[in-house]
């Protein structure tokens, strides 16, 4: 009988042990990343600012903002929108610990869903985080799911209604940040997160907005600027300009049919000229091989390396050196820039003046930690 006890003692210790150590590492999940700010912030803001219902939700992530207090346009940069695309997150990570605003103002969002940052994607076998060696030591990152935590909204309906249109798409979709645009003030979690951000692009008279992803090797919109109908001329201007960089993006129309993204509804919805870019990224790929931070971070993929060589379809994919971070990181920075140099080409009156976003060749060459503080 003494011994049963001692037995059960011993197993119960072990598994409060057990619970102890998953419960933290569970609760290390909902830890906000550091950003360290330039020093021309001027304003620390978050989302609930604009609906207040998201006060104390994983979904009040934090907004700064970069006002020269001079005239000029006000530019909004989104990264994270779907928390297992690292490029559009990172990108904007850079621009909050760099950027020099002279005219107009820049609003950045480095985690736009930050919900989805709260957990990760099951069966995906995905790493919860990586790091960066930074200017001064390693910067650790999370890695999320490409939708809001369950947590957070649930369940999923077997079909979702996309508000207003009636479009129908699958249950999940329901919790995607980028199909749940305009939104509505009263409307599930997500529609909530959706409308604060339209009612910021409204609030602060957003001139030119941006939504910075990444998607699989084989997504044929890779590399591609995603534009409202109304960027267009801005888009191709951008492009040549790109182009004469070597760089190569395809132009791509917003679709009018396919309702809930952001290029779409936030261009349909207010003044704002609305830009989504994509680069690829191996590890969100269905061909891919083993899946860790490694894979995240360089972006080589010996599988993809074969499909390019042997398989007949389109794979954005560079059998030498992968598609590694800084590669997708300095391409959505190149593409900002480019971007905003088209737009002040064409408003001349209203421009954005800015210094101290690093050019593609400064990131390729001096990989993205060095512009982290
Ligand atoms: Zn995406």
């Amino acid at each position: 009988m003494k011994k049963n006890k001692i037995v059960a003692i011993a197993l119960l210790t072990i598994a409060l042990g057990l619970t102890a150590v998953a419960s933290s590492e569970f609760l290390q999940m909902k830890k906000p990343d550091v950003v360290y700010p330039a020093s021309g912030l001027t304003k620390k803001s978050s989302l609930s600012a604009y609906c207040s219902s998201l006060k104390g939700t994983s979904g009040d992530t934090p907004i700064y903002f970069f006002d020269s207090k001079q005239p000029g346009a006000t530019v909004l940069v989104l990264g994270g929108t779907h928390p297992n695309e690292p490029a559009g997150f990172i990108s904007a990570v850079v621009l909050v610990e760099n950027l020099k605003v002279q005219g107009g103002k820049f609003i950045v969002i480095p985690q736009a869903c930050g919900s989805g940052f709260t957990c990760t994607d099951p069966l995906e076998g995905y790493p919860e985080s990586f790091s960066l060696q930074a200017q001064h030591g390693l910067r650790n990152f999370r890695f999320g799911s490409r939708v809001s935590n369950p947590l957070d909204q649930w369940p999923d309906p077997l079909v979702y209604r996309h508000f207003p249109s009636g479009q129908s798409l699958s249950g999940f979709e329901t919790r995607n940040l980028n199909r749940s645009y305009p939104g509505r003030v009263n409307g599930n979690f997500c529609e909530r997160v959706g409308y604060a951000i339209l009612n910021l692009i409204k609030t602060e008279n957003v001139d030119v907005a941006f939504d910075l992803h990444e998607a699989a090797p084989e997504i044929p919109i890779i590399n591609a600027i995603i534009g409202h109908e109304k960027c267009q001329d801005i888009s191709a201007a951008a492009i040549l300009e790109l182009e004469m960089n070597s760089l190569t993006y395809a132009l791509e129309v917003s679709p009018k049919n396919f309702r809930g993204l952001s290029h779409r509804e936030w261009g349909d919805s207010s003044k704002v000229l609305p830009f989504l870019m994509e680069t690829s990224n191996p590890i969100q790929g269905r061909l891919r091989g083993k899946t860790d931070a490694n894979l995240l971070t360089q972006g080589v993929d010996r599988f993809y390396a074969k499909a390019k060589a042997t398989a007949n379809f389109r794979i954005t994919y560079d059998e030498v050196n992968g598609y590694p971070l800084k590669v997708r990181v300095a391409r959505h920075l190149a593409g900002i820039s480019a971007i905003l140099g088209a737009y002040n080409d064409k408003y001349p009156e209203k421009q954005i003046k800015f210094s101290n976003i690093p050019s593609y060749e400064e990131v390729t060459s001096n990989d993205v930690g060095h512009y982290l503080h």
